[in-house]
């Protein structure tokens, strides 16, 4: 078995290979419906290479072009189709026992384990993290009509009321002001590229304080490349490009899976003259953003610092989200040591995440229940002597 860290003479070309072999399996009659993902975990768990290596291979071709330019947009269309929520498939049994039965049992609903939620974060500061898409509001064909519920917004305002919250999102930090509509939180925008603190004066802008925007000196390249690819993206129809301040994101949600190829070209020739920008893929979407090294991971860390818990160990934050970008989170809290992750998902996926949550009503679930038992007196609180993951 190769060691995951070694760095093998032929690891490239292997790769490559992998990939190629993934591409097939995708059409093969022994596994219909598989796509890139669960094909990569299957044959990279057997070459001992991790699945995401082998899905960012796949990101950094689609940006890098070369050679392999045209093998590697049909890599990326795989991935985008298995992007897709109703062409992912839960029964194709995912080696490194990550199955439907033992991914839950790996990664258990946050509302079956509430109480063991509550255990580990008694005595702490619950900080809440949440994404957008996908976790407040649901994903829908047009994304400018992502709206959260009038009930989902009076929970996370009940949220705020009670604990430190921001919202990290991939989405123009404004945009998703608009839709969430809440002075009181934090909002990082940009996947956390843009980041504000809350309104002191209701929704006077003046009230707000700019944080952090570490991608600033990109804002000239965005813009360019977004007129780019809005001119380049027309041939395509259902194709929308949104620009996101400092970054770009191409959705397909609506776009006839027939014409996916052609939009990865497009997109692929595009970043080929831009290699400080690099492609990322989300939920029905392809993301164009700075290749520095900030995501929302560096957000929540960077938020966590604002607010005083830098060191602190009497802090839980809590992220919720749905998507591959929410991963740099997870992972953070990981290795942190520190509160959790949940991702909202209704199929397996590869996550750093320790609960899950299956959509955005649960969600909304989650955070109600999380509002009710801070109102309650901490001394109903199950002790913690009784508490065990
Ligand atoms: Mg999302």
């Amino acid at each position: 078995m190769t060691n995951q860290n070694a760095v093998a003479p032929d690891a490239e070309t292997r790769i490559d290979k992998l990939i190629s072999v993934a591409m097939s399996m995708s059409n093969s009659r022994l596994l219909p419906g598989a796509a890139v993902p669960e094909s990569l975990a299957v044959l990279g768990a057997f070459l001992g290479i991790p699945q995401k290596k082998l899905m960012k291979r796949i990101e950094d071709g689609g940006a890098k072009g070369g050679a392999k330019g045209g093998a590697k947009v049909h890599a990326l269309v795989d991935s985008m189709r298995a992007s897709s929520p109703s062409r992912v498939k839960s029964t194709i049994p995912i080696p490194g026992n990550q199955d439907q039965s033992s991914w839950i049992l790996h990664h258990p609903s946050a509302l079956d384990k509430f109480e063991q939620i509550i255990c580990r974060s008694k005595g702490k500061q619950i900080v809440a993290f949440l994404d957008y898409d996908g976790t407040l509001s649901p994903i829908v064909p047009d994304p400018d009509k992502a709206f959260m519920t009038k009930k989902m917004r009076a929970t996370v305002k009940d949220i705020a009321r009670n604990f430190p919250t921001a919202i990290v999102s991939g989405r123009c930090r404004d945009k998703v002001y608009n839709f969430v509509k809440l002075p009181e939180l934090y909002y990082a925008g940009s996947h956390g590229m843009d980041i504000k603190g809350p309104s002191r004066r209701g929704h006077s802008e003046r009230g707000n304080q700019i944080l952090c925007q570490p991608a600033s000196k990109f804002l000239p390249m965005i813009n360019e490349v977004y007129k780019i690819l809005l001119e380049k993206t027309k041939s395509v129809p259902g194709a929308k490009v949104e620009n996101n301040k400092f970054c770009l994101s191409v959705h397909f949600r609506c776009v006839d899976e027939k014409s996916w190829g052609a939009l990865a070209e497009e997109v692929r020739l595009v970043l080929n003259e831009y290699p400080k920008l690099r492609l990322t893929q989300g939920r029905k979407v392809l993301e164009i953003r700075p290749t520095i090294k900030w995501d929302k991971g560096k957000a929540l860390e960077f938020l966590l610092e604002s607010l005083g818990y830098e060191n602190s160990k009497d802090v839980f934050p809590i992220y919720i989200g749905d998507d591959r970008t929410d991963e740099d989170a997870f992972k953070v809290l990981s290795s942190r040591g520190q509160g959790m992750g949940i991702l909202v998902s209704r199929v397996p996926k590869e996550t750093d995440a320790c609960y899950t949550l299956q959509d955005p009503t649960e969600v909304e679930q989650f955070l109600r229940r999380l509002v009710e038992r801070k109102r309650k007196s901490s001394d109903t609180l199950p002790k913690v002597d009784n508490c065990r993951l």
